[in-house]
């Protein structure tokens, strides 16, 4: 059994031209006007390919392929929004592969005990709705239904406000729903694959993650009356926590990576000493003792920047997601799989958080990872070759195939 390369590919370039930039790459943000037409194509395909199209009141599509009754379905999904000037391949590779694996199950009259599902999740990106992956979190009922609605973009426009004008506020409950496997394929977005010249990674699992805002107060004063010796500037203390925050990685080596990647400086011009800085801090390991070692330091860091500049700051750690392991059966399923594809593959995590990670809390999960050029994501660059993809989609097909069960 094997997908047909061609197809999937002719399904790339369509999909990849809704809200395609001049530069080949995407700007697709979850419930834009280019949403709904990458959308409306995934709905048109999926009724083509004779699936039962729902949608739930987060706007999350579901695709059935029928199985025996009372079985529940082996979803494969992801999503089709993307960040700004962002790439392809991200997401929209996920459900292709997936509706190439129905299409490919149909093309050999496959009857399977399992139904067969699509999904195509809302706002994974968070680029426009934050959180991100918020339809999947409320599925899993990790985020209240009624906060996702009120979530806001820059403009002020509320995210329920855009289901609707987009139509695509549905009215099947968004709330765990039992399933016999989640797959969801998707790019590395890291070097490791490519360095290692593989076509597959088998996730295991989903780093753990801890996001803080630090926000450090000085003394907003004249860039030019005001003598060094009684200055309290935030910036100066800000740029000391930069600089912590990459050491505290260095000093706990192994795989933690840490990153301060929003600053925000008031009043930012040039004859004003900084009176407030706001800095965020991501910090990513497998283990989660990792991060229960990282966060004092990060702690005494801040503690001590302050005070050498003699400022008062407020550090607050307010989200944690632990270590996701992925299911052992899917994982053992999907590495089977790709042994039976024949492609070159080792397991792998991922240290991206995807709508797999909630799944995997109501269900049994795993994902598929196909390598990314230069190990480059979220920009125009992004690119998968297409003997990876196809790899990767044979690995989706046999893993779903294999979980679902002939009927
Ligand atoms: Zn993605």
């Amino acid at each position: 059994m094997r997908i047909d390369r061609t197809r999937l590919e002719q399904s790339i370039e369509e999909l990849g031209r809704i809200g395609e930039t001049p530069r080949g790459g995407l700007t697709r943000l979850a419930l834009s006007d280019e949403d709904k037409r990458g959308r409306d194509w995934m709905v048109a395909r999926m009724g083509e390919a004779g699936l039962r199209v729902t949608i739930d009141q987060m706007g999350n599509i579901f695709g059935e392929r029928p199985g025996a009754p009372g079985f529940p379905p082996v979803m494969m999904g992801s999503h089709v929004d993307s960040v700004p000037t962002g790439g392809k391949y991200d997401g929209q590779l996920g459900v292709l592969c997936g509706l190439e694996a129905i299409r490919s199950l149909n093309d050999h009259r496959i009857e399977t005990r399992h139904p067969v599902m699509l999904v195509v999740f809302t706002n994974e990106e968070g680029a426009r709705f934050q959180p991100a992956m918020i339809a999947s979190g409320v599925m899993a009922g990790k985020i209240a239904l009624e906060d996702a609605y009120n979530a806001r973009d820059k403009d002020g426009v509320r995210l329920v406000d855009e289901l609707e004008r987009i139509g695509y506020l549905g009215a099947e409950p968004c709330v765990p729903r039992p399933f016999r496997a989640y797959l969801e394929l998707h790019i590395e977005q890291g070097p490791r694959l490519e360095e290692e010249g593989l076509s597959v990674g088998v996730v295991e699992g989903i780093v753990a993650i801890s996001w803080s805002r630090l926000t450090i107060h000085g003394v907003q004063d004249h860039a030019g009356p005001t003598p060094m010796r009684i200055r309290h500037d935030a910036l100066v203390a800000a740029a000391e926590v930069v600089t912590a925050v990459r050491r505290i990685a260095r000093e706990l080596a192994g795989d933690l990576v840490t990153t301060v990647g929003s600053l925000t400086v008031a009043p930012n011009i040039v004859n004003a000493i900084p009176g407030r800085v706001t800095l965020s801090i991501d910090m990513r390991d497998p283990r989660d003792e990792t991060l229960d070692r990282a966060l004092p330091r990060l702690d005494r860091a801040v503690r001590e920047a302050c005070k050498r500049e003699g400022v008062p700051y407020e550090l607050e750690h307010y989200w944690r997601v632990p270590y996701t392991p992925f299911d052992r059966e899917v994982v053992a399923a999907v590495e089977r799989a790709v042994q039976a594809s024949g492609a070159r593959y080792r397991r792998v995590l991922s240290g991206a958080g995807h709508d797999a990670q909630y799944m995997a809390a109501i269900g049994p999960a795993g994902m598929v990872f196909v390598p990314s050029r230069g190990g480059r994501s979220h920009c125009e660059e992004e690119f998968t070759p297409l003997d990876d993809i196809e790899h990767g989609a044979n690995t989706l097909l046999l893993a779903a195939l294999d979980l679902a069960g002939r009927a």
